[in-house]
């Protein structure tokens, strides 16, 4: 397939997409960005995520070129003018072309990219079996030096914890806040099971509110699961009956080993499977 880019109002073919090396979302990570999932042609929670970019614009001062309702059918169009219909969308907003240097007031033109892909991130059989955790000795951002609910191109503090996973083969990492407590992993927010009641760590832990993980609590609650948005400690996690993680590109996927201790019966648990169950009907549209 061909492949076309949205670049700020064209839909571009990928090798004629690009940016300037003077935009500030290469030369600084300024911007932000979306992942957004594609099932069955339908764009799942797309107003949940275009509104996540435009609270995290508003956060870093950015001014996006475009209404929300204008960005939701760019991205439709784009998905369209892939032919995707099981996929991903990466929709990125850039601080746009400026001087050297970081003030923003010489810059102009934030750029909207969008590219409508397909993704995998992680094996299909550990949806099956479940994935190993390790916790990083990298901390969260401290949430008063960067807000993790702000989704920026500043991924950095992610990636130096990511690395500490794939040193030691594991595919995620599990990270704390500046407070020793649990935070999410590197891409995904974490959930516990304890004793029936669905346990994941609240927005001030310095976590990005995940979509995924929004969803993953409102079918729980319409199950009729207990669900607590409660600080924790890695000891939750290691005593846990069930662990598991969520994200866009993540879906929901068990975690059934911490830091080498074993989960539960180090199998994914009946809570896991039911929600993953609920998770999949949902992006069927059922
Ligand atoms: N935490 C972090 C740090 C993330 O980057 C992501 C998204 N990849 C998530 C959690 C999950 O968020 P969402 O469900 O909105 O994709």
């Amino acid at each position: 397939m061909s492949g076309k880019v949205y670049v700020s109002g064209k839909l571009l073919p990928k090798e004629q997409a690009v940016v300037s090396v003077y935009d500030h979302g290469l030369l600084y990570g300024d911007g932000v960005f979306e992942g957004i999932r594609v099932y069955g042609g339908r764009v799942f929670l797309l107003d949940e995520h275009v509104e996540r970019l435009y609270e995290s614009a508003k956060a870093i001062r950015l001014e996006i070129p475009l209404s929300p309702a204008e960005m939701t059918t760019a991205v439709e169009e784009t998905v369209a003018a892939n032919g995707i219909a099981d996929g991903y969308v990466r929709l990125v907003i850039t601080r746009g072309a400026g001087t050297l240097g970081l003030d923003i007031r010489r810059t102009s033109h934030p750029q909207v990219i969008i590219i409508a892909d397909t993704i995998t991130l992680y094996p299909p059989e550990l949806y099956e079996k479940g994935l190993e955790l390790v916790t990083a000795s990298t901390i969260r951002n401290h949430p008063s030096a960067l807000s993790a609910r702000i989704k920026s191109l500043n991924y950095l503090n992610n990636i130096m914890a990511k690395i500490e996973a794939t040193d030691q083969d594991k595919v995620e990492a599990l990270m704390l806040n500046h407070k020793g407590e649990v935070a999410e992993c590197t891409g995904d927010n974490i959930f516990i099971v304890k004793q029936g009641v669905l346990k994941t760590p609240p927005p001030d832990a310095g976590i990005l509110e995940g979509i995924t993980r929004g969803a993953v609590i409102r079918l729980a609650q319409q199950d009729g699961i207990t669900v607590q948005q409660t600080t924790m400690v890695r000891h939750d996690v290691y005593v846990a009956d069930e662990c598991f993680l969520t994200g866009t590109a993540a879906e929901v996927i068990p975690a059934v080993k911490v830091d080498g201790r074993v989960i539960g019966d180090g199998s994914p648990g009946p809570v896991t499977r039911r929600l993953l169950d609920l998770f999949r009907r949902l992006t069927r549209g059922e």
